[in-house]
């Protein structure tokens, strides 16, 4: 079964990964309560559609207009950009040229971005071990990143008779270029994830990006498994 972003976060944000506040909304006037609930000043308006690459996908009945997911900084935006996002049909690189029609949002907190990082974890075919793939260039298309660098791919295999350990926590800290405090924040977050993983049976979960705020945090702002 295909979960949207939203759900994936909740799901994660039990296991005490660190996301950003957010709520569903299938209206204009729920996005607009969801965010004076959230308080602003920035807000981001995204489409949840069962397909990645909604940043840089456009809307069908305006092709030259913006993508799925909008930073905002006005409530009256969100809800205008709501109401241009909502039953339109959105073409991303993975929905093919059919797209697929935005039934609902989902309005989050605008985070202050310093880094963009990749964080995916799944079950590696060769070893039947839990795989973390981490990588410095957060963003992008996994695949693409594999195929024209993938020097900047590092991949972490995980014994499933120990477990999660610190040692592969601090591999993926030090490979995204952690340090200081983050490195810690990361080993919770790495582990809380990787607990989700198992627990929940996933085949894949993909937090790309994973963010290093200007303030040092870590946070996951887009979330798939
Ligand atoms: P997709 O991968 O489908 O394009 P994302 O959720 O990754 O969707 O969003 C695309 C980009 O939008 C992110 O790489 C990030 O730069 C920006 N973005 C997403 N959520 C937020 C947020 N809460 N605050 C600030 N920027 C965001
Ligand atoms: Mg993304």
């Amino acid at each position: 079964m295909n979960i949207h972003e939203y759900q994936a976060k909740e799901l994660l944000r039990g296991y005490g990964v660190a996301v950003p506040r957010g709520g569903v909304a299938y209206t204009p006037e729920e996005a607009e309560s969801v965010a004076r609930e959230l308080g602003g000043p920035v807000w981001v308006v995204k489409s949840q559609i069962h397909a990645g690459g909604r940043g840089a996908g456009r809307f069908q009945d305006n092709p030259s207009g913006k993508g799925g997911v909008r930073v905002v900084t006005s409530i009256e935006d969100v809800a205008k950009n709501a109401a241009e996002m909502l039953n339109h049909v959105l073409v991303t690189k993975q929905t093919g040229p059919a797209g697929r029609e935005v039934k609902r949002l989902y309005v989050e907190e605008g985070a202050d971005i310093k880094r963009e990082l990749y964080l995916g974890m799944l079950i590696d075919r060769a070893t039947g071990r839990v795989t973390i793939i981490a990588s410095t260039e957060g963003g992008m298309e996994i695949e693409e990143v594999a195929h024209n660098t993938p020097e900047k791919i590092v991949k972490v295999g995980i014994d499933p008779a120990t477990g999660i350990q610190g040692y592969h926590t601090r591999k993926v800290a030090f490979a995204l270029g952690l340090d200081g405090k983050q490195v810690g924040a990361a080993a919770k977050f790495i582990m809380a994830a990787y607990q989700a993983f198992v627990d929940l049976d996933c085949a894949i979960v993909e937090i790309n990006p994973l963010i290093v705020t200007g303030a040092g945090d870590i946070l996951a702002l887009d979330a798939k498994m």
